[in-house]
């Protein structure tokens, strides 16, 4: 068995976290070094590692991860199209992926820029 990542860690709660939403497929979390005034990171709990690694099977899940971002959005009073968000997957080496268990940034409360960095 390979070893937990850190994102299952977190889910299994033997890594505090600011967990702001669970459900069956999902939990959500603050972001430990947010990257905006509102940054949550929305994962599935099974361990896809990344959106390349995800089967045919997954679009449910994957579809969830945005619905429960459209969610927190909502709750947290940026989902307007006057406020707004940006939904970030990074994906790999290049893509700047540094966990490998897929995760959905949510990043508001800023103006964003573009194209991203
Ligand atoms: P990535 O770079 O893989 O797209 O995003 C990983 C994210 O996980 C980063 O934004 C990083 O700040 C966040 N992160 C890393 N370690 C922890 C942790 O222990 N707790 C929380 N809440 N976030 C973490």
């Amino acid at each position: 068995m390979p070893e937990p990542t850190l994102f299952e860690r977190i889910i299994a709660r033997e890594i505090p976290a600011d967990i702001i939403h669970e459900d069956d497929l999902s939990i959500a979390f603050k972001d430990i070094n947010p990257q905006a005034p509102h940054h949550i990171l929305i994962i599935p709990k099974k361990p896809i590692p990344r959106v390349g690694e995800a089967n045919d099977n997954d679009s449910a899940t994957l579809g969830h991860l945005l619905i429960i971002a459209r969610k927190i959005a909502r709750d947290i009073g940026i989902a307007d199209s006057s406020e707004g968000f940006r939904l970030v997957i990074n994906n790999g080496q290049d893509g700047g992926e540094s966990v490998p268990h897929l995760h959905v940034h949510l990043l508001g409360g800023r103006k964003m820029q573009w194209p991203p960095g």
